[in-house]
């Protein structure tokens, strides 16, 4: 989750605004915190009047033209990965299964949210819960799979597994 006050270097965590993520470099990461939390931290440095600080989550997003927040690159991620699964082949060779296996690893290892990216390598490296690469379906039903856990740790809706090829390929049955 978006964590409130997580640093690496052992900052106290009082030291941190509530929702933003400290960076290995122990900056704030942009790609860590939601820009609700993001605003609230720099409006208070600018110690505006209590009025104009009042931040409502729900209701901001980052501008099209800014670096994305946590959730703006998380949508498109996601959008890219179930896009990324239904368009895999319906069987897929050993070559076709290891270049795939070997960018789920990388993409773990990359994910500009480290904290993110932490918690996905750790479930992904849980038993039960490796890439599983063999066909269209396995690995769509995986993606689904990996979705729901980030979705429960967040506390929101789970999808059922059939309804990854429908977001990604084939539309919502209507
Ligand atoms: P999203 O979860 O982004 O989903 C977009 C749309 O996909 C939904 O509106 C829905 O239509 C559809 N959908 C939802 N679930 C499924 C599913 N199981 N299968 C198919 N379609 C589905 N954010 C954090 O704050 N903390 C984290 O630790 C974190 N970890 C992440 C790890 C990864 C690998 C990724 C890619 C993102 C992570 N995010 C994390 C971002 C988070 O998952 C959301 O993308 C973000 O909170 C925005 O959520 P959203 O409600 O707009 O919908």
């Amino acid at each position: 989750e978006s964590g409130e006050g997580k640093s690496t270097d052992g900052t106290p965590k009082q030291a941190v605004p509530k929702g933003v993520v400290l960076g290995k470099d122990g900056k704030p990461c942009r790609s860590c915190t939601s820009f609700a939390s993001w605003a609230a931290m720099t409006k208070k440095n600018t110690s505006e009047s209590p009025q104009t600080t009042a931040v409502h989550p729900q209701s901001i997003a980052p501008p099209d033209d800014c670096p994305p927040d946590v959730e703006a690159l998380g949508r498109s991620t996601w959008t890219f990965l179930h896009t990324l699964s239904a368009s895999y082949p319906p069987q897929a060779s050993p070559t076709q299964q290891s270049e795939m296996r070997q960018f789920l690893g990388l993409f773990s290892r990359l994910y500009p949210c480290w904290t993110c990216a932490e918690d996905f390598q750790e479930w992904m490296r849980s038993p039960g819960n490796e890439p599983r690469v063999s066909s269209r379906g396995e690995f769509g039903r995986w993606m689904c799979e990996a979705h729901n856990e980030v979705n429960r740790k967040m506390g929101k809706e789970v999808f059922e597994g059939s309804r990854g090829e429908e977001r990604g390929r084939t539309g919502w049955k209507d």
